[in-house]
């Protein structure tokens, strides 16, 4: 760290972990650049003047790559900062964007027709969990990834447990997007909710967490109600994630079915031993052999 320092004008101690030295990319007469060091080892830089990372990586006469595993030699380094929950102002673009896209028959009816085929989901059930088709070509916020536009799809809203959308995924209707859904893009310094609520027709009734958004929408067709999460690999790294489930769910009858598999079971696994934690009673829904998750076995049972 300190040889990067070194090769920086008036450098000086800002905080514990950041330094303020004069920007190498730009004519700068006071101190405008930034410098953090991370507990991963990695240098973070920005330019108040708004000089692109590169210029000010090459006006060090450094390369990205000496900007990671830097040794703290003893310096103070600063936590890896986590994202936020989506803002009010995120979730109500969220919204508006959402009542937007067609829904029900028959302006959706492509993607009305592919929930009921694929999911067995009725209209009135598509219609309480708010399914939305994407076919283009409106302008989307900066949040919808351009791989999201470029075909048509099943759009699923991801619900908190006051059934206020923070997050969506999007199905491919034409079978040929290299990938299936698609998730929203994080806005800077943001994270869409990694999980979405699918009440069934009886609050009371049986809850299921499960893997994904196809199998929670399968488990609220069998007349019971879902919650779907996304990203389940990283599950046990996102306690914010597992303290609202265990909220959510505090007084339910919840079973968790990860995918036959053996990340499926790492899944169900962690879920499980984070609701126990929290005081919330609930039990492993094994799948039978032979079935790689709910939806297909819903489909083919
Ligand atoms: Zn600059």
């Amino acid at each position: 760290m300190s040889a990067i320092l070194g090769r920086l004008e008036e450098w000086r101690d800002y905080q514990p972990g950041e330094w303020v030295a004069r920007c190498p990319a730009h004519d700068d007469g006071k101190p405008s650049l930034w410098i953090n060091l991370k507990t991963s080892g990695m240098v973070g830089l920005a330019c108040r003047a708004g000089c692109a990372f590169e210029d000010i990586v090459a006006g060090m006469g450094l390369l990205p790559r000496n900007l990671f595993n830097v040794d703290a030699e003893g310096l103070v380094a600063v936590a890896e900062a986590r994202p936020e929950p989506v803002s009010p102002y995120l979730t109500a673009g969220l919204r508006v964007w959402l009542d937007g896209l067609p829904a029900g028959e028959p302006d959706a009816a492509p993607a009305v027709a592919y929930a009921q085929k694929r999911f067995g989901l009725s209209s009135a059930e598509q219609a309480r969990l708010d399914l939305r088709w994407w076919s283009g070509p409106q302008p989307c916020p900066d949040w919808v990834p351009t791989s999201f536009v470029r075909y048509p799809r099943l759009v699923v809203p991801m619900l908190d447990f006051a059934g206020v959308a923070r997050g969506a995924q999007g199905r491919d209707l034409s079978g040929r997007c290299p990938v299936r859904w698609i998730s929203l893009a994080n806005p800077d310094g943001f994270e869409w909710q990694r999980y979405g609520v699918f009440p069934g027709p009886d609050p009371d009734g049986p809850w299921v967490i499960a893997e994904g958004l196809s199998d929670p929408l399968a488990v609220v067709a069998d007349g019971f109600n879902a919650v779907g999460v996304r990203g389940a690999a990283l599950l046990n790294k996102d306690p914010v994630t597992l303290d609202a489930l265990a909220a959510g769910l505090a007084d339910k009858d919840v079973r968790v079915c990860g995918d036959n598999d053996r990340s499926g079971l790492a899944f169900a696994q962690t879920i499980l031993a984070a609701l126990h934690e929290r005081g919330v009673p609930a039990r492993r829904l094994t799948l039978p052999a032979g079935f790689k998750d709910y939806a297909v076995w819903r489909e083919k049972r």
